[in-house]
């Protein structure tokens, strides 16, 4: 026994796998589960693209934010409710399961009431007091990796979820900032396996905040299921040029089309399916 400071989380302690089930989604198990859209929710047209773009590909999830944390106050901080709102009618309206940032511990019922999952952002992976108000909303919830923290750090955070009563947590793995620039936070693809042998908890991999270069998201993407990742949370945006963030890293439609039926024979030679 190494007894592990994160308890509830520790692989050790509770060595099955978690399968956190949102509606008809496992995230988890078997199967490899893509969950895409937009950096941000920008109009209802082009959130109802990305949506049925991505689910025709075989997404299973629809990411867009409402709330963005910008390095810059002057840059686009997102729709806010109004855009949750777009989000939970393009969900009903495509039939897919929902997630969003939430950023804030007084917009937590907020969002909870508008999506299927939370997710907290690698910029508040410690913020503590954010954990614990999401451990309580009863949502599952996406937890990314802060981009300076240690896997004991990431655990510890999960914990916090935990600790709250939340036993739906994902983990996300976007990579951490190291000495080299040239991409914006390396997806070390030991990590991958390292993470699973630590936690039971389900985990997926960000392509597309780790390279910040559209070319980059699917060789990624690739590896990350190739090491074992449970899933993925990918950019795909209609016309990347005109996003209002991210756009060198969102990939077209027919690009995130490819990928899937790329990694649709990745998962089956490691024994998965997508
Ligand atoms: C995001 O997924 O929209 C995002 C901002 O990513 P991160 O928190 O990992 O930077
Ligand atoms: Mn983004």
């Amino acid at each position: 026994m190494t007894n592990p400071p994160y308890k509830l989380a520790s692989r050790e302690l509770h060595p099955a796998d978690t399968v956190v089930k949102v509606k008809d989604v496992e995230i988890g198990g078997n199967k490899i589960v893509v969950m895409a859209g937009p950096c941000a929710i920008e109009s209802e047209e082009v959130l109802l693209e990305a949506a049925k773009a991505v689910k025709v590909a075989g997404a299973k999830v629809l990411r867009a934010s409402a709330f963005k944390p910008r390095s810059s106050p002057y840059s686009f901080q997102g729709m806010g409710e109004e855009g949750l709102k777009l989000l939970k009618k393009v969900g009903e309206k495509t039939g897919i399961v929902t997630e969003t940032e939430v950023m804030d511990t007084r917009d937590v019922s907020l969002v909870a009431d508008y999506v299927d999952i939370l997710r907290i952002g690698a910029r508040n992976m410690q913020n503590f007091n954010l954990l614990k108000e999401v451990g309580k909303s009863g949502k599952p919830v996406i937890l990314k990796n802060g981009v300076s923290a240690t896997l004991d750090e990431f655990l510890l955070a999960a914990e916090y979820l935990l600790s709250e009563g939340n036993k739906d947590v994902i983990l996300c793995y976007r990579g951490i900032r190291t000495f080299e620039p040239a991409i914006r936070f390396p997806i070390d693809a030991a990590m991958i396996p390292l993470i699973k042998e630590k936690t039971h908890l389900p985990l997926i991999v960000d392509p597309s905040h780790s390279t910040g270069i559209r070319i980059l998201v699917a060789p990624v993407s690739k590896a990350a299921i190739a090491a074992g990742a449970d899933g993925l949370i990918v950019e795909v945006h209609p016309c990347p040029e005109k996003a209002l963030c991210d756009p060198k890293q969102q990939l077209l439609p027919e690009q995130f089309k490819k990928l899937m039926f790329d990694l649709s024979k990745v998962a089956k030679a490691v024994g998965r399916s997508l």
